[in-house]
């Protein structure tokens, strides 16, 4: 089992529960052992909620007997049956499987714009979203200290891109914190503080709908957030973004979240994708290799609810659905019966602006404000798997909301580079010749 996410971990726990340890021993390989509850990332970018509250530890459990690899797969050989994988100490080991599943997720999409992945923070795990916080927070401090007011112009201007929910969260829940913290900085004059949320498409968050989106809108611009769509970055630099329009907006934050591409874990196989996911059927079985799944954002699902060609989109609604069918197909296949198909119709969405502001559309129906931040405050505090996760959750959205945050930092990574090369590990995985080249040498040859 490759993988700790949404898809990895409900699948692994069924696996658990459903196996009498004599019928299978189960390996995870993953960097860290527990399964981040992503969704709920903004909210850590903006002091919101702790690290630890949404990283759901994978020793927590009654069942738990899985061994766990504390690394990243770096190729996957299918003719001999072999996962490479990498351990958190570079140690390069040679994994035989019997049955694969792989859910290693995606990574942040990026495309050929000069200094964007040596300038922009990502917003896809833990560590970025705590650096982003103390980023900010150092935004603001060497503002106030500043005495040349370009530079302290330059500071507190930051910009967001991806009107997808992460981004739109990401920059609602992060001017929420600037707003806030400001007023702890008598020096400091608000209106210099700017937000800028770009997108190329011409609308924010399409899937919620013109009504929605539109509303979406207009919050995030009442709160001085200024939207600009049909727009992207032209080139980034360490002290200035240039936007694809021609404006150059002196930054020093510029957060790229548009968008996610499957792991190039995926890649290292050699098999056939579906816009770089791995083609599976809809009981998520490598076609022409029974025993091998995939599933979650690195898996192109058909979905079966839309019809047609169309596959599940990479959201974690499907992905911990899709744990369980492929938890069961693992088990049918172990015992030689039939798999089931995957089938789910979409809940729709809960997007969290901060504070009392949101937008949400479950099962169609549109809300907003309050019944909205409800909803959405709802379904993922009942999402999280653990009941000390959903003890800490609660308990720190009911302390921020009483006596508010400190914007402190934690300063520990202070002199760290933090980009996105930095954090994704993108360029750590092998290509299909070397994988296979690496798998012979643990084979034993025959003769
Ligand atoms: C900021 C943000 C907000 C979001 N909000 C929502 C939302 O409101 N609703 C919603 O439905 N979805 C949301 N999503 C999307 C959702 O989080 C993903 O679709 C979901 O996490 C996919 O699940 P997964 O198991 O495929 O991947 P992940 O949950 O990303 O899990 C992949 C796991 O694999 C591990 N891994 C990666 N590479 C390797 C490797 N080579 N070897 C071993 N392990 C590896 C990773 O460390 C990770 O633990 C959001 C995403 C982000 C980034």
């Amino acid at each position: 089992m490759v993988g700790a996410g949404f898809a990895g971990v409900e699948c692994v726990r069924r696996l658990e529960r459903r196996l009498s340890p004599g019928e299978a021993e189960l390996t995870l390989v993953t960097p860290f052992a527990y399964q981040l509850y992503l969704p709920l990332l903004p909210q850590v970018a903006s002091g919101v909620l702790t690290p630890q509250s949404i990283a759901l530890s994978l020793r927590r459990s009654k069942k738990y007997r899985t061994r766990i690899i504390p690394g990243g797969a770096i190729g996957v050989d299918l003719a001999s049956k072999v996962c490479v994988v990498r351990t958190i100490t570079d140690q390069i080991v040679n994994e035989r499987y019997d049955y694969l599943v792989l859910a290693p997720g995606s990574v942040t999409r990026t495309f050929d714009i000069p200094g964007l992945v040596d300038n922009a923070f990502g917003m896809k795990t833990l560590a970025e979203a705590a650096y982003i916080r103390d980023h900010v927070i150092s935004q603001l401090d060497l503002a106030d200290a500043s005495q040349d007011p370009a530079e302290r112009a330059a500071r507190l201007q930051f910009v967001v891109v991806g009107g997808g929910y992460a981004g739109t969260e990401t920059a609602a829940c992060l001017q929420r914190l600037t707003h806030a913290a400001v007023k702890r900085y008598p020096r400091l004059d608000p209106s210099l503080i700017k937000w800028h949320l770009i997108d190329i498409a011409p609308k924010l968050m399409p899937e919620l709908g013109d009504k929605l989106g539109r509303s979406a809108q207009e919050i995030l611009r009442r709160r001085g957030i200024e939207i600009s769509l049909g727009v992207s970055i032209e080139k980034a630099g360490p002290t200035e973004v240039t936007f694809t329009d021609g404006r150059v907006v002196p930054t020093r934050t510029l957060i790229w979240t548009a968008g996610v591409v499957a792991s190039p874990l995926i890649a290292t196989l050699g098999a056939e994708t579906v816009r770089g996911r791995l083609a599976v059927n809809a009981e998520m079985n490598l076609p022409g290799h029974d025993g091998v799944f995939a599933l979650g954002d690195a898996a192109a699902v058909p979905d079966r609810a839309k019809g047609g060609d169309a596959v599940c989109p990479p959201t974690a609604q499907h992905a911990m659905r899709q744990g369980k069918v492929v938890a069961d197909n693992v088990i049918a296949t172990l015992r030689g019966q039939a798999l089931r198909p995957y089938e789910h119709k979409d809940l729709g969405l809960v997007v969290d602006l901060g504070g009392k502001d949101a937008v949400s559309k479950p099962l169609g129906i549109e809300l907003h404000g309050l019944p909205a931040q409800a909803v959405a405050r709802g379904y993922h505090w009942s999402a999280l798997r653990t009941g000390v996760a959903k003890t800490r959750v609660l308990t720190n959205w009911t302390l921020n909301a009483i006596a508010g945050d400190d914007f402190v930092r934690t300063g520990f990574q202070a002199r760290r580079p933090a980009k996105l090369k930095d954090f994704e590990y993108t360029d750590t995985y092998l290509t299909p010749e070397q994988v296979r080249e690496q798998a012979e040498a643990s084979v034993p040859r025959e003769g």
